[in-house]
């Protein structure tokens, strides 16, 4: 293959012509060498036409030229590599990422090289895991993270809510001022407000951050309205937020707010847009699109079983999970995914009616969007899909909604490095920009599915094969698991007579997953989680409840045995001990 082939011995020659100019100048320049690619159709992610039989010349992490090959010339002794049938877009950008330790290589493979980490992370490890990136000893996507804040009000809204995740909690608007500054001097590039913050809040938070060059994200179900009465957001995250402010009564709105955050029988996220209403949209894109605001709708993690194509995400999703290479998985991701597959194989037949109704609302809310000059982000929120490949869902879920590819395409590359100010940086395959290039088998003009053949994908001038390895491991890993950990209260019986079995063993508690397993002595026991009846697959799905069986040849000795509950394999966790009694026959 012409990459692997060695550079012409011209290139050294040159090179110590280069070092001859520049030595005094320029240190380090010896170790940037001119890298050219010919491909048969590029796609800068600027917004101008695509070029065929395109050169893109890349000098150690940056692209230094790109035109029609007649057009550009070529370097002395650059290494070409030849991409003659195939097409390149600029590395795909996810601006809504919930970072964790087994993510770098998925994301990379699936041709995304940043990411926005948005999500729970402790803010030291995110920190690390930035730099460890940027300095290349971590495989990855370049991130940008995000310091979170909240009103307290959130942390007894329990499961399914913010409980367990690690943000600021702010009393007022001046503290939530002050937690801003703080959080920009610690370096991180985005605040995140969460749920509950107020309007006051938001203005307060995003005149902070403005000072410090700092960008506000909005998951806030108030950071519509906070737009609407002229708060300086950049950005506003997932569909529900603008969903629930087309709903033009404030009762109405918390109401909707209410039944989706309440403990049980929880109205469904993607019932919720059914209530939008379309009288509205006019007024709030226009709010939306003047003040520049952007937005991820994170489509994928809450619509693609609602689109017409589950079938085919729904196929490939399950076959990646049997990669020998994705090993490292988590269990409970993987059980997130199943479960949110399954879990809308069954829904009553009106809740699906009400389901689609919202989703064809969103979607005609999504075209008139864009259409106003709306600038839109692919944002992958990976609680039950796999992130990266959830980026490629988004892309397509956006031409279902009616984008072109095209300007799907922009919703995952310049638009969000520009709404993230990294422009310059990242984005588009120009000049200047760092050498992020995926290149496609397909055009995906044609057929926007093109956007999953990848063959190659080059970070920062750095070519890597798709794929995935087994021992693929973090050199930092997560200093916390990725869910909060399982605690056990009650033991039912807490004392067996030696002998005996099969017992039945009920053990009390909390945060069980699904995939949780009961251990005796450090056995693992066939165990199964007991959850509440819920009208729709959860993603923060925990149970209070497990049985486990204790088979009698475990119970031969006399003793006292500890029980422990484990959430196993990559970002899990292991609960308390407790005892079990076992008494002699
Ligand atoms: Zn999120």
């Amino acid at each position: 293959m012409s990459f692997e082939a060695r550079p012409l011995r011209a290139i050294s020659v040159f090179l110590a012509v280069v070092l001859v100019f520049f030595a005094i100048h320029e240190a380090g320049i010896a170790d940037e060498k001119f890298t050219v690619l010919r491909v048969g159709l590029l796609i800068d992610g600027s917004g101008r036409e695509p070029v065929e039989d395109a050169i893109i010349v890349i000098k150690g992490k940056r692209i230094q030229a790109v035109g029609k090959e007649s057009e550009i010339q070529l370097p002395q002794g650059s290494q070409v590599i030849h991409f003659r049938n195939k097409t390149a877009v600029p590395g795909l950008v996810d601006a809504h990422a919930h970072y964790r330790e087994w993510q770098g290589e998925i994301y990379l493979s699936h041709g995304v090289t940043s990411a926005f980490d948005v999500g729970d992370n402790p803010l030291s490890w995110r920190l690390a895991q930035k730099e460890g990136i940027d300095k290349g000893k971590i495989l990855g996507p370049r991130l940008l993270t995000a310091g979170r804040m909240n009103r307290p009000a959130a942390l007894d809204t329990g499961e399914g809510g913010t409980r367990g995740r690690t943000e600021i909690y702010v009393k007022d608007p001046v503290q939530a001022g002050v937690e801003v500054e703080r959080l920009a001097a610690s370096g991180v590039d985005i605040i995140k407000a969460l749920e509950d913050l107020t309007v006051d809040d938001l203005r307060v938070m995003s005149e902070a951050a403005l000072k410090t060059g700092k960008r506000v994200v909005a998951h806030s179900i108030n950071g519509t309205e906070a737009v609407l009465a002229g708060v300086g957001i950049h950005s506003i995250e997932h569909s529900h937020s603008v969903a629930l402010a087309t709903v033009t009564s404030p009762e109405g709105r918390k109401k909707l707010h209410e039944a989706r955050t309440r403990r049980s029988n929880r109205m469904t996220t993607q019932e919720v847009h059914s209530f939008m209403e379309e009288d509205t949209y006019e007024q709030i894109i226009q709010a939306l699109v003047s003040k520049n605001v952007c937005w991820t709708p994170t489509l994928a993690t809450t619509w693609r079983a609602f689109s017409p194509q589950r079938g085919r995400f729904q196929t490939r999703e399950l076959k990646l999970f049997s990669l020998p290479g994705l090993r490292y998985l988590p269990p409970y991701f993987r059980e997130n995914t199943q479960e949110y597959f399954l879990g809308t194989t069954h829904l009553d037949s009106e809740l699906l009616e009400r389901s689609q109704a919202g989703y064809r609302k969103l979607q005609d809310f999504i075209r008139g969007f864009v259409k106003a000059g709306g600038r839109l982000q692919t944002g992958s929120d990976p609680n039950s899909v796999l992130p990266g490949l959830a980026i490629h869902r988004e892309i397509e879920l956006l031409v279902e909604a009616g984008l072109t590819p095209f300007e799907a395409l922009m919703a995952a590359t310049r638009s969000p490095s520009e709404c993230a100010g990294r422009g310059d940086d990242f984005g588009m395959i120009t000049p200047g920009r760092f050498a992020d290039i995926v290149i496609l088998d397909a055009n995906p003009l044609q057929d926007i599915s093109a956007i999953e053949r990848i063959h190659m994908v080059f970070k920062e001038g750095q070519p890597r094969r798709p794929g995935y390895r087994s021992d693929y491991r973090n050199p930092i890993p997560r200093p916390a698991p990725d869910r909060p950990a399982p605690e056990i209260e009650e033991l039912t019986p807490e004392s067996v007579t030696q002998g005996d079995g099969p017992i039945l063993l009920a053990i009390k508690g909390k945060n069980f997953l699904g995939t949780a397993v009961v251990k005796l002595n450090g056995k693992p026991l066939p165990s199964k989680v007991k959850f509440r009846p819920s009208r729709f697959p959860q993603n923060f799905r925990r149970g209070t409840e497990i049985e486990a069986t204790i088979p009698p040849e475990l119970l031969h000795r006399a003793g006292t045995y500890p029980v422990v509950v484990e959430h196993p394999g990559t970002g899990g966790a292991l609960s308390n001990t407790i005892y079990l009694v076992v008494k002699f026959r």
